[in-house]
């Protein structure tokens, strides 16, 4: 039904003339480093947020040889790309934001004639480049600088990191931001192979989301050391990411480490003593882990995610060090991207369930391999009710609440928890181990490849349903994928896994004694489970005795820390504001920095002088991904002093 993109391209015509099928799975095993990744054309892969026309020619591989220039705040070389292109094609159209393109030549060093076009907010400009007479060329060199203010790339000054002596880099590409430091194909669906000679001056180390061949880097002049990477799996152009910094690394395993600054690296190395464990256990559900090593790096405060899945290389924030690994499903999140989301990945971004539903629901299953039935239950638990607050918030009728959704919501209670939710009521419907094996063999089939909706769920009905009408109406697939709301089928959470917490809730909310609350033996997700549930309109009494009892606002756990904060700010409790405070000053995800200025901002009189006060402050130290986010909440005013 959907074809691959074979007819307009006489190579890869191998690895690109079947969906389905173990050949194609022999095909992606076999792929060497030049070979291609098939792109998928129909209506529903089109991908409205590039300006690429990969059916007339497509980007294949990047290679980078750029120059980290911290003073100031630019990447600088070139970008040299290899090109397919469909015979009498004139011109290849690649994704550019900023870049300041100084020349383009092709491989022999002839100028080719180029054109930036018109500037589009969030897309930036079409970078478009002409061939000329004769064939056209199998490479092209751009030659240019990203902007200062970039969107993908954070230069941290020295007071920003953890030792104070260095600046610092990171970048961060989903969704759309790598074009403001790499002119190509900037879509998921064009999967690209890449390589990078990066310099850095010294002691900065580099790393990248891919193979690192020169460990120690080599002396560049100038008191620069050079780095090189290579990726030779394709990968969507988002997942090429580079950090750079006085970072040190610690062995976890046989092919699992840290990164971090030094003076983090004995707190890290301990939070992610499982990692291992991690990798062993996501093979057992998924099949084969295919990045050869699987590093991580604890990033500085500001990083805007969680985490970020770039391949090899997990970026992660330092907000999940808890001291006693409560928060590192976290890791396991990203690890299970290693399948869903760099292995099989969402072709355009309205299929982000894809990505992030799957990873969501392989987190889990991690977990409970891990850490045993108990703890998976009660996460579990919290993702559900994540799911339900999505549905009051938006309405449950609300277009944002489809899975497959290209309104623009983007509800991580949808995307991630009802996504989850979607595959664990399949699991609990056809069985577990014959769910298991259908998702090992869907990996196999689809590895390297880029996978939208339709194409699941044609997928699922060819190797799971098997024209199994009783089944495929249980089921309720296209109800799932395609329309607003929580189908009646949905797998519910076990009612035991929060009940003697829910019970200690139902009598403190009834005028209990805090006393009488067991918080102190309780895990984290049953703390949360507690703050979440306790009501947004209390007495400051009321408040102060569960602050002193349990000493949230000393909280070394972010994620209490912040659910407390919350309900500190809904109930416009003032001993809060100076914790409120310091917790937004002292990291940037944006998970907590939003909705802790929302809280705020929905707080009018009162919160929104607090909020003003403070973004004035913290907001330079944010990544774009957050400051813009409080922006367009705050609005023009809320960026000046009150
Ligand atoms: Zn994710």
């Amino acid at each position: 039904m959907r074809r691959l993109l074979s007819l307009a391209f006489a190579f890869a015509v191998a690895a690109c003339t079947s969906g389905t099928g173990n050949d194609q799975n022999a095909a992606a095993e076999a792929r060497g480093p030049r070979e291609v990744a098939p792109i998928l054309t129909g209506a529903d892969a089109r991908d409205t947020q590039t300006y690429a026309r990969p059916e007339v020619a497509r980007v294949t591989r990047v290679a980078l040889d750029l120059d980290a220039d911290f003073a100031n705040r630019r990447m600088a070389g070139t970008a040299t790309l290899d090109i397919q292109a469909a015979q009498g094609a004139h011109e290849i159209i690649l994704d550019s934001r900023g870049l300041e393109i100084e020349a383009v030549t092709d491989a022999a060093g002839q100028p080719l004639q180029y054109a930036l076009g018109a500037n589009d907010a969030a897309k930036g400009q079409p970078l478009t480049i002409r061939f000329g007479e004769g064939a056209a060329p199998t490479q092209v060199r751009i030659r240019y600088r990203s902007a200062p203010d970039a969107e993908a790339l954070q230069w941290l000054t020295p007071q920003q990191t953890a030792g104070g002596r260095h600046p610092y880099l990171f970048s961060q590409g989903q969704a759309i931001l790598n074009r403001t430091w790499i002119p190509t194909q900037d879509s998921p669906g064009i999967r690209q192979t890449w390589e990078a000679r990066i310099t850095a001056p010294e002691p900065m180390k580099v790393v990248m989301s891919g193979e690192r061949l020169t460990p120690e880097g080599e002396d560049a002049g100038n008191r620069r050391r050079a780095y090189r990477f290579r990726m030779d799996h394709p990968v969507a152009p988002y997942l090429i990411a580079i950090a750079a910094g006085d970072i040190a690394f610690r062995e976890l395993g046989p092919r699992t480490g840290v990164w971090t600054e030094p003076a983090m690296l004995d707190r890290a190395a301990a939070e992610l003593a499982d990692t291992e464990r991690m990798v062993e256990a996501a093979e057992r559900l998924n099949g084969p882990y295919r990045w050869g090593r699987y590093d991580v790096i604890v990033l500085p405060p500001s990083f805007p995610y969680g985490g970020m899945e770039n391949p090899t290389l997990t970026f992660l924030t330092p907000t999940f060090l808890a001291g006693d690994r409560s928060l590192n499903g976290l890791v396991a999140h990203e690890l299970a991207h290693s399948w869903s989301g760099n292995l099989v990945t969402n072709a355009t971004w309205p299929d982000r369930w894809l990505n992030e539903g799957f990873t969501s629901y392989f987190e889990n299953r991690i977990m409970e391999a891990l850490y045993g039935r108990q703890r998976a239950a009660q996460e579990e638990a919290l993702s559900f009710a994540e799911i339900e607050k999505a549905l009051v918030e938006l309405g449950a009728d609300a277009p944002g609440t489809r899975l497959r959704d290209d309104s623009g919501a983007e509800s991580s209670g949808i995307v991630y928890d009802k996504g989850a939710a979607f595959l664990r009521t399949i699991e609990r419907t056809v069985g577990r181990a014959r769910f298991d094996a259908y998702l090992t063999s869907y990996f196999d089939r689809h590895a390297f490849q880029p996978m939208t909706t339709a194409r699941f769920l044609s997928d699922l009905r060819a190797n799971l349903i098997r024209g199994d009408a009783a089944l495929e109406q249980r089921l309720q697939l296209d109800r799932w994928a395609y329309q607003p709301g929580l189908p009646d089928n949905v797998a519910r959470p076990d009612p035991a896994a929060f009940a003697a917490v829910d019970r200690a809730l139902a009598a403190y909310n009834a005028g209990g004694d805090v006393g009488a609350v067991p918080y102190s033996g309780w895990t984290t997700a049953e703390r949360l489970r507690f703050l979440n549930g306790l009501p947004r309109e209390m007495p400051a009494e009321r408040l102060a005795a569960l602050d002193r009892a349990f000493n949230l606002t000393a909280s070394g756990n972010s994620e209490t820390l912040f659910a407390w904060l919350q309900l500190a700010l809904a109930n416009r409790y003032p001993p809060a504001v100076p914790a409120v405070e310091r917790f937004l000053a002292g990291q940037g995800r944006r998970k907590f920095v939003l909705p802790l200025f929302e809280t705020l901002w929905g707080a009018e009189d009162w919160g929104r002088p607090i909020a003003r006060r403070i973004y004035v402050r913290t907001r330079p130290s944010y990544h774009s991904v957050t400051s813009g986010a409080v922006d367009r909440l705050l609005g023009a005013q809320g960026r000046q002093a009150p």
